[in-house]
């Protein structure tokens, strides 16, 4: 007598819990529901930057002088240059003359966006930019040769989502010319907008 009132006891304390469990999940699902959107329907929106926000690079081939300065600050080891001979900045024009820029390339398989290879730079040519997607299809795409874009007037890779979406989004689009004309991005307000 005593062992079934027990577990009759328990079976409706069983089915509080649950109620109870239930009904606090529905307060914090009622409470999101009715909270501010905070995803956006990206690429249709475009995503605002925090200002200091560290993206793939944008570097200026022909001001650089290949002085491998900011190949010693990166602490991974992941830019990799090479010249024909000395390299050396022009007065007058401001541009890099001497030897060749043989190669200028950065490994986006172990950049870590730190931004210390910028600092070091003494011709201000390597910037960190406001483009986040560096998507590809294989391990060579992950490696960025900065020189041979430079060759095509480009300072940063035009990335697979400007080119898939460039025509039926106007910011893409507008983004899309903007590396194409070879201008440099380094804030939000350098990133055309809606
Ligand atoms: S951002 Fe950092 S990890 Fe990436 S290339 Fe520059 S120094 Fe190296
Ligand atoms: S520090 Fe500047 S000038 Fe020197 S190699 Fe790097 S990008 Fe070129």
């Amino acid at each position: 007598m005593h062992s079934s009132r027990v577990a009759r006891e328990g079976y409706f304390a069983d089915i509080y819990q649950m109620f109870k469990s239930i009904l606090i999940g529905m307060r914090i699902t009622l409470k999101y529901c009715f909270s501010p959107v905070v995803t956006i329907k990206y690429p249709f929106e475009k995503i605002a930057f925090a200002p200091r926000y560290r993206g793939i690079h944008e570097f200026e081939a022909d001001k650089c002088i290949a002085c491998d300065a900011c190949a010693k600050a990166c602490p991974v080891d992941c830019i990799y240059i090479d010249k024909s001979a000395p390299r050396k900045t022009d007065k007058k024009t401001g541009k890099a003359t001497g030897g060749e820029l043989l190669r200028y390339a950065i490994d986006y398989q172990k950049c870590m966006f730190c931004g210390l290879c910028t600092e070091p730079c003494p011709t201000d040519c390597i910037h960190m930019g406001k483009n986040h997607d560096l998507s590809s299809y294989t391990r060579e795409d992950m490696i960025v040769e900065f020189h041979e874009l430079g060759q095509k007037g480009l300072n940063t890779p035009v990335p697979l989502w400007a080119e898939r979406n460039a025509d039926r989004i106007p910011w893409v689009q507008a983004e899309k010319e903007r590396i194409e004309r070879g201008e440099v991005a380094t804030t939000e307000a350098d990133i055309p907008g809606l």
